[in-house]
């Protein structure tokens, strides 16, 4: 199996964020995650760690708009060069929702617009670690439409609380999409999002979309991020109406309870029949990550990656969450290995 992986990830290293309650706290999204995995990877026989190919910001563009990836190929430097405080990051203290404000203001406006959240502190080298993530992405995209059983995009940052036009909880651009996106030009997709957390960003951008399925499994946002979406009611609109469906569990959802749920929606994604399946591998399901209420364990990961690998579809993993830096990279090779 092809592994994307690209260490230019090592350029957004963000020292602190602010969690709920407002105290400063070490950033979570840390280079070690994605360290730490590639170097589990490369002790497997399986697998083969490449760097991305340079597919430059046409596909990127066909997921974000524009004035967003100005923003944030810009924002760090604009914002040093009127308030430098050397080696922070540049967090909103003011946001609106006016966009055409936005477009003509100037970096404190366009923040408090293109931030959703104060989980995605924008520093120096942020824009080069996301574009590279999405190379990886666009690349493992590749992999399997050139026929590849499966392929791994190692993306750092992950990706898919990033929206058309927003960024939020450690995402700046959304690989998944962005490989959903160059992948449905051969045909349907479906995006199986199994992140700890709600997949807000790839939902808005494929909400209206009867060509690309989008299923989230992940913690109520009732108690967890991104809070205002990822409930039940939410089922795409307009032409997509009925290709989107949220799958929301309890405090203390365990494997068996996981694996049915899973279950469920892997009948759907079979019923939908798409050329290629997306997989946005977010390994903050485990119960000992420092987000999660889950109790998955080691065993149910890797259950859950044989349920998924039984659709038998192409399938391009995508890197999300996963904060256990410890487990993460035996956690990732229990749910990879049953494409192999
Ligand atoms: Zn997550």
């Amino acid at each position: 199996m092809k592994v994307f992986y690209s260490d230019a990830h090592l350029a957004h290293q963000p020292r602190y964020y602010f969690p709920e309650g407002g105290q400063t706290e070490p950033f979570l999204e840390t280079p070690e995650r994605a360290e730490c995995v590639v170097s589990v990877l490369h002790k497997a026989d399986w697998a083969e760690v490449v760097p991305p190919e340079e597919f430059g910001l046409e596909p990127i563009l066909s997921v974000h708009s524009a004035p967003y990836l100005d923003y944030l190929r810009t924002a760090y430097a604009e914002w040093q060069s009127c308030s430098p405080i050397e080696g922070q990051a540049f967090i909103p203290g003011s946001y609106t929702i006016d966009r055409q404000m936005v477009l003509t203001g100037n970096v404190p406006e366009q923040t408090g617009f293109f931030l959703m959240s104060v989980h995605v502190p924008v520093t120096a080298g942020t824009y080069t670690a996301a574009l590279a993530a999405a190379q990886c992405a666009l690349s493992g995209a590749q992999a399997v439409a050139q026929g590849q059983r499966a392929a791994f995009a190692l993306c750092r940052p992950p990706g898919h609380h990033a929206g058309r036009e927003i960024c939020g909880g450690f995402c700046f651009l959304n690989n998944a999409a962005i490989a959903a996106q160059w992948l449905s030009g051969q045909g349907k997709v479906a995006i199986l999002d199994i992140d700890y957390h709600a997949g807000n960003g790839t939902q808005d951008i494929f909400y209206e979309r009867p060509d690309v399925l989008t299923v989230s499994l992940h913690a109520n946002p009732d108690r967890e991020y991104p809070n205002y979406a990822g409930y039940t009611h939410e089922t795409g609109a307009g032409p997509g109406a009925g290709y989107h469906r949220n799958y929301p569990l309890p405090v203390g959802t365990d494997d068996s309870l996981y694996l049915h749920t899973l279950n469920e929606a892997l009948d759907l994604i079979a019923n939908f029949d798409p050329a290629h399946l997306v997989l946005s591998a977010g390994m903050d399901i485990y119960k000992d990550d420092p987000l999660s209420d889950f109790a998955i364990t080691h065993p149910g990961i890797v259950e859950i990656g044989r349920s998924i690998a039984s659709l038998n579809l192409q399938t391009l993993v995508v890197m999300e969450g996963g904060y256990n830096v410890e487990a993460l990279g035996k956690n990732v090779v229990a749910l990879l290995v049953a494409f192999v």
